[in-house]
């Protein structure tokens, strides 16, 4: 959907700023290039912190990549809960939202 382009391409950008963050978290935990972060974050007993970050970027990355899916499949800006449209307002606030507004007032998210 047209009127959805300059969002997906804020997530876009956002997901190669959050990228290169986890890149540079992995950089500073260890000097081995990174390999699958997930497996190396359950793995690693190093710094609490920026294992902190890491895991805050990924849960971040896993929202946008979820919601470049749905526009990918031309689902984006619909609510997975009840199907409706979710209000620009909403979208424009938090582009990367699986739920309209009363969807995540009822689930909490
Ligand atoms: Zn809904």
């Amino acid at each position: 959907m047209p009127e959805h382009d300059a969002l997906i391409a804020g997530l876009k950008a956002r997901r190669m700023e959050l990228v290169q963050d986890l890149e540079k978290i992995e950089d500073t935990l260890d000097d081995e290039p990174p390999k699958d972060w997930e497996d190396r974050a359950a793995e690693r007993q190093g710094d609490e912190v920026l294992e902190a970050m890491g895991q805050h970027d990924l849960e971040e990355l896993r929202r946008i990549d979820a919601a470049l899916a749905r526009h990918a499949a031309g689902e984006y800006g619909a609510c997975v809960q009840c199907g409706e449209d979710i209000a620009p307002a909403r979208l424009n606030a938090v582009p990367d939202t699986p739920f309209c507004v009363k969807c995540a007032a009822q689930s909490g998210a």
